[in-house]
């Protein structure tokens, strides 16, 4: 009999009970928490004299403030310096993990979770972060929860939440050349809404999905929450299992096999029923761009910018607006649109395998003298492997600086922030105005090896007509 969807396994097999709000409580499997999100909540706990209910399910990270230049403390910013001191008092001897930065394994939030295998398929995780949703890319039901949501995990390791439908998102076909997991993501966020997720939980699935690493379903997942939707999530597979075993929290051996039948039994059945199904052809994209201020206003980099007046009504004005703050024009493509900033980084699009694909566009080229151009590494981790490789040095030689993890320009916390009306390539997942520090900013999303062509000709360029780049 089928038991349905990999969403309705893991939240049946998460249930406590039903409250009298008609929400359910859920038990939490990993509690993520950061220097932003956390210090209210631990102060409510304070507050009431309660301890961290399950400590050993909590681990901590730096991630939104941190410097990027330099991590010597005390941090020049006194507010980021306050809050990392925050965050290590209420951790400390509190017997949750730290991902400090002393450690070498600091990073952002949802790059340290999956690279040190705390984030497994069949989980409930949560974290005061929107981008939560990344975590679903190993077939765990991830959340972004609010303050007092964070309080109540840090006391009773539960949640209360309603439960959502399911769409599954259906990617077939190969991908093109130059055409990766960030183009699908902004596709569907571009055909779908930025409020069309609202109500649903988003399972992605199809040839073109299971084809993508890791990194590609985090990065889909990621920017689920973008699409309106509460959660997104991809089955675990071979890759997915791949992945996991060798690290850190990963059972070793006959338990990493035993676990492995159970990561296969929560897996969608194949006659699971969904509220919702969305075809999309992965043959047919081309690299997506944003043209506007929300991650739904995209196009392919061939195509012309809208008339606001062919979009549905209420689109009209905010498209209006954002083609203002961007300066572009309907009917012109965004391919040459002028760029002062490339920046590769964020949760989204900071992995290892993102920025070998950055440094091979950009090997023997160099950075356009017009343009600032930065590598963030999503975590330490992720730094120490690159420079192993050498990827530093590629990076380094053709112009970028190259930063120490942690969210940077993404969203302008620290001192990396855009100046005045500067325009930004970026693999983030927000362009929304004011979002990289500056209100008069312009941030145009696209997939890592996009920012690197952007940052070496110093305008939007479709990174398949580079000479002599190998897309395979
Ligand atoms: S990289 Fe950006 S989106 Fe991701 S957690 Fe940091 S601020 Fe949020």
């Amino acid at each position: 009999m089928s038991q349905g969807t990999l969403y309705d396994k893991v939240w049946d097999r998460h249930k406590v009970t039903q409250l009298p709000t008609g929400q359910d409580q859920l038990f939490v499997g990993l509690h993520l928490i950061h220097e932003v999100t956390s210090p209210q909540a631990f102060g409510m706990l304070k507050e009431r004299g309660l301890e961290v209910a399950y400590p050993e399910l909590t681990h901590a990270t730096v991630d939104h403030i941190v410097p990027t230049a330099s991590k010597e403390r005390p941090y020049s910013d006194d507010a980021a310096e306050r809050m990392m001191a925050e965050l290590e008092e209420n951790v400390t001897g509190s017997g949750i993990d730290f991902s400090h930065p002393e450690t070498g394994n600091q990073g952002i939030v949802h790059v340290i979770g999956p690279e040190q295998g705390m984030t497994q398929p069949g989980m409930t995780i949560v974290c005061g972060d929107s981008h939560t949703s990344t975590h679903g890319a190993f077939g765990a039901l991830a959340f972004g929860i609010g303050t007092s949501q964070i309080r109540d995990v840090l006391a009773t390791g539960t949640i209360a939440m309603e439960k959502q439908k399911v769409r599954r998102i259906q990617v077939d076909g190969e991908l093109g050349e130059g055409v990766e997991a960030k183009d699908i993501i902004l596709e569907i966020i571009r055909r779908l809404g930025t409020e069309g997720g609202v109500g649903y939980v988003y399972e992605y699935a199809g040839e073109a999905i299971e084809d993508l690493g890791m990194e590609g379903r985090m990065s889909i997942c990621n920017m689920s929450v973008e699409g309106g939707a509460r959660a997104g999530y991809v089955n675990p597979d071979q890759t997915t299992y791949d992945w996991l075993e060798g690290t850190d929290e990963a059972p070793e051996g006959e338990a990493f096999e035993e676990r492995k039948e159970y990561w296969e039994s929560i897996r969608s059945d194949e006659d699971a029923e969904y509220d919702d199904i969305v075809h999309i052809n992965g043959s047919e994209l081309e690299p997506v761009v944003t043209w506007g201020t929300t991650p739904g206003q995209g196009i392919g980099i061939s195509e012309p910018i809208p008339e606001p007046e062919s979009l549905a009504d209420e689109k009209v004005e905010t498209a209006r607006r954002a083609q203002k703050h961007m300066r572009v024009e309907p009917g012109e493509t965004m391919e040459g649109y002028e760029i002062d900033v490339a920046f590769l980084g964020s949760c989204t699009n900071a992995r290892l395998p993102d920025l070998r694909r950055g440094a091979e566009i950009v090997e023997g080229r160099e950075v356009h003298p017009d343009v600032r151009a930065m590598v963030v590494p999503g975590s330490q981790r992720v730094k120490a492997a690159a420079e192993a490789e050498g990827l530093d040095e590629i990076f380094k030689e053709a112009g970028f600086e190259w930063r120490g993890a942690g969210c940077s320009m993404c969203l302008g916390m620290n001192e990396d922030q855009l100046q005045g009306d500067e325009a930004c390539a970026s693999s983030s997942n927000r362009n929304f105005i004011g979002r990289q520090g500056s209100k008069d900013g312009r941030t145009v999303l696209m997939n890592p090896r996009m920012v690197v062509a952007a940052a070496v000709t110093g305008k939007v360029t479709d990174v398949r007509e580079l000479k002599e780049v190998s897309l395979a």
